[in-house]
């Protein structure tokens, strides 16, 4: 095994800045004259040279990929670095390919949300920050109080969505997404059993009551 791989993980809630920081990486990588690739998760049908673009239109060329282990066929040879952008969209086998790609010598970059939009974790995202030598958690600005934003709300024709709405919206439903703080986040129909902080039962470990 070499002695040079590592997985980095940059996640945080939308606009957080994770594409921005794996850019910046990246672009330091290709001063540093180091051979990388950069791969993202096809969201449509389209296969081809795409860009990983930030919200504030900084941009770098990617390639689209569909499974994990296109990313495997599609690695050239002596490269050295490897970003994911969107690592979240990705099936559970990214995180043996990450894994596999860092024991190989290379410095793997993986960039996603966290959090779903019900607040979640994200599909392969736990094990990917668990198996991470760096992890660097990022916040966006709350839209509705200023604070520190770490939730991504999904927002339905002007609305806080629905704790069962649906995963793809059809028809005339307009959808879009805000960053906000843990206070700001609404849910609307959470089922289960969902203790408030007054509810929660209190421990004291080590003290006499
Ligand atoms: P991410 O990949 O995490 O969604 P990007 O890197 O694409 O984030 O975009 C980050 C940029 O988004 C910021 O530098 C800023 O210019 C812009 N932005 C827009 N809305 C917000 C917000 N609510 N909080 C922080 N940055 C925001
Ligand atoms: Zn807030």
């Amino acid at each position: 095994m070499s002695r040079n791989g590592s997985l980095e993980v940059i996640c945080g809630s939308m606009f957080s800045g994770k594409s921005e920081e794996l850019i910046r990486r990246v672009r330091r990588a290709i001063i540093a004259k180091l051979k990388v690739q950069v791969f993202k998760p096809i969201i449509d049908n389209r296969f081809g040279i795409e860009h990983v673009v930030s919200h504030n239109n900084v941009k770098i060329t990617a390639l689209p990929v569909d499974h994990p282990y296109d990313i495997f066929d599609c690695l050239e040879d002596g490269v050295q670095v490897v970003a994911i952008d969107e690592v979240q969209f990705f099936s559970k086998e990214i995180i043996q390919v990450c894994d596999a790609l860092a024991d190989k010598g290379i410095r793997v970059i993986a960039a996603g949300l966290d959090l779903d939009f019900r607040g979640e974790p994200f599909g392969p995202m736990p094990d990917l920050l668990a198996k991470a030598e760096i992890v660097d958690k990022l916040r966006a600005i709350c839209v509705v109080c200023g604070q520190d934003a770490c939730r991504s709300q999904r927002i339905i024709n002007g609305k806080a969505a629905d704790y069962n709405s649906p995963l793809i919206l059809v028809g005339d439903s307009k959808e879009g997404y805000e960053a906000r703080c843990r206070a700001c986040f609404e849910l609307p129909n959470k089922s289960g059993s969902c203790l408030s902080a007054e509810e929660l039962p209190l421990c004291f470990f080590g003290a006499e009551q």
